[in-house]
């Protein structure tokens, strides 16, 4: 059995970095928050749970010494909210969702009209706009919702994309606005991990070496479903939890796997998937090789 890792998968590079901080500071003993879940993934809640960091949906929940940021962000009213009421913060908000709060507050200054694309649900778009002056900006998901709005009432637009968004998706949405105002710039604030998750997928899938997919996610993930989405229809599919979802059965008269994970899988969870391929393999008395790409772990922007 021939087990192959796409080239990109899993936690990207701010919630590798987000979970990694976490980790060692419940490692030396800390105690603390976390305000909202690191990742929608049950098993790494529960782990940090285990390690002493639990998870809270309001900074008043939380009792312990220290308050952790994820790597979504937070409003900057909930640094002061935080220290307020005497936590230290641990902050583990990726560094491109600073430069989009920093953007905003830039374009802010110079006279511009914010337009987030993105869920207004999203925790990331919250942190932008929950202290913002509801007069300065739209969020905006739709051509419907671009197409009722006065654009040209306002001199400059910036606009500026939550990081996970696919920005094709909503290039109709974008230049409903610019045909509106002229006045509109954007800034380039996707950020590709997800996308290079779904690319490296979809190659995997289309490895002719490779007979069936492991796709390793969180039943809730969204990303993960959608790299499914993306296998299922151009080579056997299978999406799971975890190790103990696997079913023998699958890999009758197959040697060559897959194994691809949504953006909220940690590293250990994937090892355990492969774990028990190379166990089921042995029992079954058949050679096992894993083959994992040299810079599967890297995710440049
Ligand atoms: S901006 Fe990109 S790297 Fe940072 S947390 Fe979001 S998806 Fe991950």
């Amino acid at each position: 059995m021939k087990v192959k890792r796409a080239d990109k998968y899993g936690f990207c590079s701010g919630v590798r970095i987000a979970d990694l901080k976490v980790r060692r500071f419940a490692g030396q003993g800390g105690r603390g928050a976390i305000l909202g879940q690191v990742v929608h993934n049950e098993r790494v809640v529960e782990d940090l749970e285990r390690l002493g960091v639990r998870t809270v949906h309001a900074i008043e929940e939380v009792r312990e010494p220290v308050i952790v940021f994820s790597a979504h962000g937070v409003p900057a009213s909930f640094h002061e909210k935080a220290k307020a009421q005497g936590l230290e913060i641990l902050d583990t908000t990726c560094k491109f969702v600073y430069d989009i709060h920093r953007e905003a507050r830039r374009s802010l200054e110079a006279g511009a009209h914010l337009v987030f694309i993105g869920d207004p649900k999203h925790r990331e778009v919250i942190g932008y706009t929950h202290d913002l002056d509801p007069s300065s900006y739209h969020i905006i998901q739709s051509v419907e919702q671009a197409r009722s709005v006065d654009w040209s009432r306002y001199g400059a637009i910036k606009v500026l994309y939550q990081t996970t968004l696919n920005a094709e998706e909503y290039e109709e949405v974008v230049r409903v606005i610019e045909a509106a105002q002229p006045g509109t710039s954007r800034a380039d604030t996707v950020c590709y991990a997800t996308k290079e998750n779904q690319d490296a997928a979809r190659r995997l899938a289309e490895d002719p070496e490779v007979d069936l997919i492991l796709v390793v996610g969180g039943r809730h993930s969204a990303n993960t479903r959608h790299l499914y989405e993306i296998c299922h229809p151009l080579k056997r599919s299978h999406l799971i939890q975890g190790a103990a979802d696997l079913d023998r059965e699958w890999f009758l008269e197959v040697t060559g796997v897959g194994i691809t994970a949504g953006a909220s899988t940690p590293d250990y969870v994937i090892e355990e998937v492969e774990e028990r391929l190379r166990d089921m393999a042995g029992e079954e008395d058949l050679p096992f090789e894993l083959v994992v790409p040299p810079d599967s772990r890297h995710r440049p922007r």
